[in-house]
């Protein structure tokens, strides 16, 4: 799905220059739209204050949000695969509900997994690792769609 866009950050100080918006619905859309697109920037939930964000005029926001919220928690191992659009409120929930618990979260529960660990997203605590050093792997689609 594609929308023209006016989007802003949560704040609404910030209103990213982008030509399209687009809320894919599975992962070949996805891929399709990665692959067809000359830039793109995925919002994840908007919490960043600046535009770290913005595609540009001539570039395309790509919103995770549509794709089926995918949590798998692999309780022997104690790892969960979430996918790309899944926001901690999410996570801590289903992790609870398999006698788990996340190490650390930030001051809100609604901001993206992958949002969060591609900004450096910290929690509280001096011994604790920012957010990120939770990840062991990142599946990513690259330029051409490829995963
Ligand atoms: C009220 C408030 C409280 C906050 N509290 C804290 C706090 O306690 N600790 C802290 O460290 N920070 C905090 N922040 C900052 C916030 O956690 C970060 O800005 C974080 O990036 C939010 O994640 P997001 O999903 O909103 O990312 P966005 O702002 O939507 O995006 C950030 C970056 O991540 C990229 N990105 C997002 N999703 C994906 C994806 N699926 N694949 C690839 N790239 C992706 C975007 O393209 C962009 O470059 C706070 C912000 C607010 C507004």
């Amino acid at each position: 799905m594609t929308e023209a866009v006016s989007v802003t950050n949560w704040a609404g100080n910030i209103t990213y220059a982008a030509k399209e918006l687009h809320r894919p619905h599975s992962r070949a859309a996805l891929r399709a739209l990665v692959a067809g697109s000359t830039r793109v920037r995925v919002l994840g939930s908007g919490h960043s204050f600046n535009e770290i964000a913005e595609p540009g005029p001539e570039g395309a926001l790509l919103s995770l949000a549509g794709l089926p919220p995918e949590i798998e928690v692999d309780t022997a191992a104690r790892t969960v695969r979430v996918s790309g659009g899944v926001r901690y409120a999410e996570l801590a929930r289903v992790v609870h509900r398999h006698g788990l618990a996340l190490a650390n979260m930030a001051s809100l529960p609604h901001i993206s997994v992958a949002g969060s660990v591609a900004t450096g997203t910290h929690g509280s605590g001096l011994g604790n690792g920012p957010l990120s050093t939770a990840v062991r792997e990142v599946e990513l689609v690259t330029a051409d769609g490829s995963a």
